[in-house]
């Protein structure tokens, strides 16, 4: 996960607005989904050393006021998927929503949403509420953050400034990815004096939490995996059992039929045609991939894409960009290709 400085472009927003609806128009684009997974206050996220993970709340409320001054109604999947496939409807639209759901969905995101009336989806990682799935890059980031060095393989690393926390963090976040992580994350506790059930729970959804949410008439609830893996990675019954075991679990836990899915990680490689029948069979009406690109008028497609928003958008032009169906100039203007 690259982290660089974020250029600060001020363009005014009504301008930005003029332009992205007549855009729109143009290319019969009709809605835009968008993701993330956590978010941080303003005075917090600089010193984040995974910030890029994080999406800034202040960041969130300027653009939540703003879709709404632009006219851009803010809906469910189901009400968006609805929406476009409707030949009578001119509608433009926008989707949030969070993948894998940690504690500040319950106590920042969802009260910013509540406060603007808008509504947002949570894809929810059945085993971070159940306590099954090791958070090890959450861990090693509240470790980083929290110590002035961390012992590595014998290794002594000195954590004592910002910008040795994130260059700590990301070296070993890209070392560690992969099958192995809990492993390491594992041997990284013992070596630290690190207590993963106390980091897990600081950090955690908890079913309480999602049970007080899923009776919020502002929260639409899908499933994201029981572990969260690759799932082009695994066999068929393995795909399956963490497709339908999600849905089923959220089933048990909240009472809720749940329709809609989204693909960890959720690029090309990460799910195919595949992993989208293993979908169908599980019993989901839709699924969400990161592929980029907007929702247009005609036919819903079963998998749609959806743009990632994080620590990197800190103004309106590059979330208005997307919205105008110009991701690969936003990517450029953030320095990502
Ligand atoms: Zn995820």
């Amino acid at each position: 996960m690259p982290d660089r400085m974020i250029p600060k472009i001020s363009v005014p927003g009504g301008m930005l607005a003029t332009t992205a609806r007549w855009m729109d128009a143009l290319r019969g684009q009709r809605g835009c989904f968008f993701t993330f997974h956590r978010a941080a206050p303003s005075s917090l996220w600089p010193s984040l050393p995974n910030r890029d993970f994080y999406i800034d709340l202040g960041f969130l409320d300027t653009l939540l006021g703003h879709l709404a001054a632009s006219g851009r109604r803010v809906v469910t999947v189901e009400e968006g998927l609805a929406l476009a496939a409707d030949p009578a409807s001119r509608e433009t639209f926008v989707n949030f929503s969070i993948d894998d759901c940690y504690r500040d969905t319950f106590e920042e995101v969802v009260p910013l949403f509540r406060r603007h009336g808008v509504p947002i989806t949570l894809f929810v990682t059945t085993g971070i509420p159940d306590g099954t799935l090791p958070l090890w890059w959450i861990g090693l980031e509240d470790t980083i953050f929290t110590r002035d060095f961390v012992l590595v393989d014998g290794e002594r690393h000195e954590t004592d400034t910002t910008e040795r926390k994130i260059a700590t963090y990301l070296s070993l976040q890209a070392r560690w990815d992969g099958p192995g992580a809990p492993d390491h994350y594992a041997r990284f506790a013992a070596d630290n004096g690190v207590d993963t059930e106390a980091v897990h729970w600081k950090h955690a959804i908890t079913w309480d939490m999602l049970s007080q949410l899923a009776t919020d008439p502002l929260v639409e609830i899908g499933s994201h995996t029981v572990s969260h893996p690759r799932v082009s990675t695994l066999s068929d019954e393995e795909a399956s059992r963490e497709l339908a075991g999600s849905r089923s679990r959220l089933r048990e836990k909240l009472g809720l039929p749940v329709k809609h899915f989204a693909f960890p990680y959720g690029r090309r490689k990460d799910c195919g045609p595949r992993d989208f029948e293993i979908a169908r069979q599980a019993g989901y009406g839709s699924v969400a991939t990161t592929t980029k690109g907007l929702l247009k008028s005609g036919p819903t497609p079963y998998a749609y894409p959806r743009i990632t928003l994080n620590g990197a958008h800190q103004n309106l032009v590059v979330p208005e960009l997307h919205l105008a169906g110009a991701s690969a100039v936003a990517a450029r203007m953030l320095g990502r290709v």
